[in-house]
């Protein structure tokens, strides 16, 4: 049922011109990547696609709040603020760098939206990437969000997640289409069709009382999508052409000239990958990527061979996004990973999450040997089909190194042709500001780097003066009115730290706790006492400290022993113990955790 007849067809559907298509959408259980294979008629849109909803009110001022995104990639969570009433654009995660030890998702502090809890109106989802929805449930779980709009997919994924933390009733959902405007306060925001890795992605043009906004959301420009859905180019112009005060703008390509290839462009590569191989392939790609999923699917199926999905994050993606029409394959089609070592290596394919190194993943788990149903049999080919987000390069290469070891084919790197980004190169961004043409500008999406690059592109396409570009951090306040711009001020935009295994939350302390540990270890000093005598121990337990040699070791732990015996009332000594073993190990250039346990009998 969610076969179209001509799903490989290049021809493309062209429903960001015809308005008459825009119901597709509505209903999940309707195919909506389809093609119809009836030449598609180019139809121009009657009337305007952005319609004129808010007045323009020099009175007002709007405020833009960043609480994550900027000056990182992750977390994307922007708050816009109109008198006493605030829309929230999206909510997301954002995955720890390598000193969090731990840690396995970080999401923004949300002390600025639990104090202005009574004035959030909605939220507005531009795709269904973790690091847009990721971070819902958490937020869901601190204030009130009284309705959630976005496109479909993205609200079918973030339903999911919901459901998982038994949050599903805590809001109502609202799937969008494209070019569809809500209207909400002093606001009304139009969904535009745009391109990127995931099916269903917008950005968005936000009508205010201080004039346009638009926010690029994640974007592209691909004129041959897989899903044959083109970036309405014509919503965009018509905002630049109405007059746009403020472009946020996706800048994590700033650093890369020219244009992002086509999602396309991946195709011919991985298929030739398929026509070589004659052992098994394994692919890995981030589980969110639909698009590249949905080829991978399609060329393993040309070839012959079955698909075991790793990683549930990437089945459960994959199932979701089938059930919605965004993807089509047989039933029979997919295999369980315990099925995948039994067929002949030459009819199967392993598609798998771990394309960032991650330590539990599945591939890390296969490259190490770990994995309880799939190891690596010399001659099998793995394709890397990302490249590593900026901090998880040592991680990745260590898993590459790791298949090499155990005989595996890699195909791999920036020049291999299995990888495109999802994200605008420099050319893109150009295009973007060029039909936007924006009074003020603010670069987002990317870390501070990539921001500046970004913020100079504008200067040199729009001859955009440069105090009309800004650059900011999590937590800046932007106030714009009709005819001013001005960093106001600053919000709380602090982190939360959450470990999975505990469900909880991870305090600073805990991490730089953790850092010391790895760095300089640790002393264990216990003492059993009654009535302040001591009746056994001191014992003295030394982890990841380093001596000169046993002897020393011996002569520090006499040296403190002594101390010990010396003090008459140990509990009022404790302080001054825990300085005089401190100091032993700074003569020694060492800083470890000193932890003293004084147990009372009785
Ligand atoms: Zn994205």
């Amino acid at each position: 049922m969610y076969n179209s007849p001509n799903n490989n067809s290049p021809i493309l559907r062209r429903s960001n011109f015809n308005t008459s298509s825009q119901g597709q959408t509505t209903t999940i259980n309707k195919p909506i990547a389809q093609n119809t294979g009836s030449s598609p008629k180019p139809e121009i849109a009657k009337g305007p696609i952005i319609p004129e909803l808010i007045p323009l009110d020099p009175s007002k001022k709007v405020q833009v709040i960043p609480i994550g995104g900027l000056c990182e990639i992750g977390k994307n969570t922007w708050i816009i603020r109109c008198d006493d009433k605030m829309i929230i654009i999206d909510a997301g995660l954002a995955f720890p760098s390598e000193d969090m030890h731990g840690v396995d998702l970080v999401l923004p502090e949300l002390t600025y939206l639990i104090e202005n809890k009574d004035k959030i109106l909605g939220m507005f989802i531009t795709h269904g990437h973790e690091d847009h929805i990721g971070g819902v449930a958490n937020m869901l779980k601190s204030v009130n969000i009284p309705i959630i709009y976005g496109p479909p997919l993205a609200i079918g994924l973030l339903e999911g997640k919901l459901k998982e933390h038994g949050l599903l009733q805590k809001t109502v959902f609202k799937r969008t289409k494209p070019r569809e405007t809500i209207q909400i306060g002093s606001f009304a925001l139009t969904f535009v069709r745009n391109n990127h890795s995931i099916p269903d992605s917008f950005s968005l043009v936000i009508q205010t009382p201080a004039g346009l906004i638009v926010h690029s959301g994640d974007f592209k420009f691909d004129h041959t999508p897989v899903d044959g859905e083109l970036f309405d180019i014509a919503a965009l112009a018509e905002a630049g052409a109405k007059g746009v005060q403020l472009l946020i703008s996706d800048s994590t390509n700033a650093e890369k000239a020219g244009f992002t290839p086509s999602e396309r462009a991946v195709f011919p590569k991985i298929e030739e990958t398929f026509a070589k191989a004659n052992k098994r392939i394994i692919i890995t790609t981030f589980a969110s990527q639909v698009h590249r999923i949905k080829q991978i699917l399609e060329i393993a199926q040309k070839y012959g061979r079955k698909v075991a999905i790793l990683g549930r994050s990437m089945l459960n993606i994959a199932l979701v996004s089938r059930q919605l029409g965004y993807m089509n394959f047989p039933d029979g089609l997919l295999i369980r990973s315990e099925e995948a070592m039994n067929y002949p290596m030459q009819k199967v394919c392993i598609l798998t999450t771990g394309s960032q190194g991650e330590p539990l993943s599945a591939l890390t788990r296969i490259a190490n040997g770990s994995h309880k149903q799939v190891s690596i049999i010399p001659g099998d080919t793995v394709i890397v089909s990302a490249t590593p987000i900026p901090g998880n390069e040592r991680s990745v290469a260590a898993t590459i190194n790791a298949l090499f070891a155990r005989g595996a084919e890699v195909v791999y790197g920036r020049d291999s042709g299995v990888h495109v980004s999802g994200h605008c190169s420099q050319e893109e961004q150009k295009i973007m500001l060029n039909l936007v043409r924006p009074k003020y500008f603010m670069p987002a999406h990317g870390e501070y780097r990539m921001l500046v690059r970004h913020g100079k592109l504008a200067e040199e396409v729009c001859a955009m003066p440069t105090e009309n570009i800004f650059i900011m951090e999590n937590g800046d306040v932007l106030e714009l009115t009709t005819e001013t711009c001005a960093v106001v001020g600053e919000v709380p935009a602090g982190i939360i730290m959450i470990d999975n295994s505990r469900e909880g939350t991870i305090e600073k302390s805990v991490i730089q706790d953790r850092a010391k540990l790895s760095s300089d270890g640790i002393i264990n000093i216990v003492i059993t006492l009654d009535q302040n005598k001591i009746i056994a121990g001191p014992d003295i337990l030394f982890k990841g400290c380093i001596f000169g040699d046993a002897q020393q070791q011996q002569e520090i732990t006499n040296k403190i022993k002594a101390e010990i015996l010396k003090a008459n009332d140990l509990k009022a000594a404790e302080k001054s113990l825990e300085k005089f073993v401190k100091a032993e190990f700074e003569a020694l250039k060492q800083n470890p955790i000193v932890q003293i346990l004084l147990m009372e009998v009785n």
